[in-house]
């Protein structure tokens, strides 16, 4: 069947019903949306791999191409998959709308959720809001790997290593590790790296083997190779609401890295089970490629849109997870993400749950006549509540990722300052390098898992040995100032875990299948960046407190009363900070001036950040009527 307009996959049927499987008064329901396939059997087993099915079922097909089969008996733990014929092709599959799965992913399994919940995990709530959301992101396994953390072998490595309490240095019982550590820093929400299951660890394979898990196998399934035991399906649910829990008891919120754009392999639980249905064709039927991973999904595509839209409902509400990260958001629709948006405010409040994403693809993709994706140049076609990571902020601050030689404002590069300008207001109006609604849309970053870490880029531009393991004072002034620079600037902040401690990859670049030892958080470093930790530290603790660069909504532009440049490479913004009664007008300055100016005040000025620290607030006040500029330097003045 084809319709005029091309397709048959358009013409397939919408099924609204429930999918995946079911126990309800003692019988088990099994569901799947496959309308070309002609047959479909289930095969139920003991185990998650290896052992012979014990039975088999056909399931009945319905005329809005969803397919059922039920059994009188309470299979819970029971594991399955579907031996599904489709256009004399025969598929065999795991269901697309597991939530668990055996060792790799491979058969679906029975369960009943609620017997996965940890003790008081009825009780589990996010914890309160505060003035700004301040991301973290992490990798699950490198950032808990290292024996020097002082986490338990046991669970190193895993989701329970972030359940474990006053962890510290092996070596300086002063120094905290782990969850201690993260709830030291200030930030408000942890970003997981993929936690869903991904298919490019063997999960019985060994403790070394590393990903970061951009490759989905089951989006609702959480990955094995995080869990104790990745043979029973209900451990690593418990294991992983064990995690949350800890974080939520912590005070931090938990983000989730989604990757709805590609699947692992073209050949996915989702093609088994309706062929080419998910995925984007090129006009000669070959697979669309704007992910760079050799598949797209068809995001506009009815039933792919509702399997997006239930994986990130399901997360939220199951897990308990409070925002989402959208990889390569840009190969997404901007109904589906406005759909999302809309949900997950009418069910949790506005705003509540974050929503942002990288508004770029790796290349073009065949997206359906029609549709707009979710790229930087759609933002005002998105919700305000819809965030996008800055590339131009990044970029600005510390060169570009496509040239180690590119220099941004802090290690020398002649960039136009006016730029400037549009980052302190999130971009809010700002010119066709980024323009947002407010800056409620803009994620202000300098690292992220991705390209060199800002160590590395900064050592790379300003150390002609390049010895990155080495902390020098002048690559140090330059990570002060680039950090001093997006937590001084409207938006939501993000860093990469370890960007205050002068994380290294040694220069590696991508390093997203790297050994562990080259991707693992190096917890004997921080001790000797403890300088750069604490003034991290006080940036996170004072920019909460300054309304000024925490205001996101549509009138936080007109805070910035003034800006001007000065001398070589100086900008000067002059901030309204009301309601603040103490600071009610504030002077916000960049400057990296290669011969030293004194830059006189007019009057007396309270200093809250400068390049030595940013803890002013609490530590004591210091006045200043002039300012001796020189080099990569951030201030930001309260008028006295
Ligand atoms: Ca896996």
């Amino acid at each position: 069947m084809r319709n005029r307009n091309g397709n048959y996959l358009d013409t397939l049927p919408y099924y609204a019903g429930p999918l995946g499987s079911e126990i309800r008064d003692g019988s088990t329901y099994f569901r799947l949306w496959a309308p070309s396939a002609s047959s479909v059997e289930l095969f139920l087993y003991k185990e998650g791999s290896e052992c012979a099915s014990f039975r088999r079922e056909s399931l009945n097909k319905y005329s809005d191409g969803h397919w059922e089969a039920r059994i009188d008996e309470d299979l819970e733990y029971t594991y399955y998959d579907y031996l599904i014929f489709t256009n004399g092709n025969e598929y065999r599959t795991i269901d697309p709308y597991a939530v668990s799965a055996g060792v790799n992913g491979r058969r679906a399994m029975v369960i009943d959720l609620r017997h996965t919940d940890p003790e008081g995990w009825e009780e589990d709530r996010a914890p309160e809001r505060q003035n700004d959301d301040i991301i973290y992101e992490l990798h699950v396994k490198d950032f808990t790997y290292q024996r020097f953390s002082g986490i338990s072998d046991r669970a190193r490595g895993r989701f329970i290593a972030l359940t474990e309490e006053n962890t510290h240095l092996t070596f300086d019982e002063n120094f905290p590790t782990g969850l201690s550590y993260l709830k030291s820093l200030g930030i408000t929400h942890v970003q997981l790296m993929p936690i869903y299951d991904y298919g490019s660890i063997d999960e019985k394979g060994n403790d070394f083997d590393f990903n970061w898990g951009y490759d989905p196998e089951n989006y609702n399934v959480p990955e094995g190779s995080y869990s104790t035991d990745a043979e029973h399906g209900e451990v690593r649910i418990r294991e992983l609401k064990e995690m949350i829990r800890a974080l939520h008891k912590a005070g931090l919120r938990v983000v989730m890295d989604v990757v709805y754009n590609h699947t692992y392999r073209l050949d996915s639980p989702l093609f088994r089970t309706e062929p080419w249905y998910f995925y984007r064709q090129n006009a000669d039927k070959s697979a669309s490629n704007g992910s760079g991973c050799g598949n797209d999904i068809a995001t506009e595509r009815p039933m792919a849109h509702r399997y997006i839209l239930d994986s990130v409902l399901f997360w939220a509400e199951e897990y308990h997870i409070d925002g989402f990260r959208f990889d390569l958001m840009g190969l997404l629709d901007t109904r589906l993400m406005n759909d999302i948006r809309e949900s997950l405010d009418r069910i949790y409040g506005k705003g509540e749950k974050l929503v942002y994403g990288e508004p770029w693809a790796a290349g073009g993709t065949a997206v359906k006549e029609g549709f707009q994706l979710a790229d930087k140049y759609a933002l005002s076609l998105l919700d305000d509540g819809i965030g996008a990571f800055s590339d131009s902020t990044r970029d600005l601050i510390k060169g570009s990722n496509f040239d180690s030689k590119s220099l941004g404002f802090v290690n020398g590069g002649n960039v136009d300052l006016h730029l400037l300008r549009h980052a302190v207001a999130g971009w809010m109006n700002g010119d066709w390098h980024f323009r947002t609604k407010s800056a409620n849309q803009t994620i202000e970053y300098v690292s992220c898992h991705d390209d060199w870490t800002l160590w590395d880029k900064l050592k790379l531009s300003l150390d002609p040995k390049e010895d990155f393991l080495q902390l020098d004072e002048k690559t140090v002034k330059a990570n002060k100032a680039a950090a001093a620079m997006y937590f001084t600037m409207q938006g939501r902040p993000f860093m990469l875990s370890g960007e205050e401690a002068a994380r290294t990859k040694v220069g590696i670049k991508n390093s997203y299948n790297s050994p562990i030892f080259i991707n693992r958080f190096d917890w004997t470093r921080t001790k000797d960046a403890k300088e750069l930790i604490d003034y991290y530290r006080s940036l996170i603790a004072t920019r909460k407190r300054i309304p000024a660069l925490y205001d996101k909504s549509e009138k936080a532009i007109d805070r910035i009363k003034s800006f001007e440049t000065l001398y070589k490479r100086t900008a000067v913004f002059l901030l309204d900070n009301h309601p603040d009664e103490k600071y009610p007008s504030l002077m916000l300055i960049y400057s990296n001036e290669e011969k030293p100016v004194t830059m006189q005040l007019g009057k007396l000025w309270t200093v809250l950040i400068d390049p030595d620290s940013a803890s002013y607030m609490d530590s004591g006040e210091k006045d200043v009527k002039e300012l001796y500029l020189e080099g990569p330097e951030v201030y930001l003045l309260a008028s006295k």
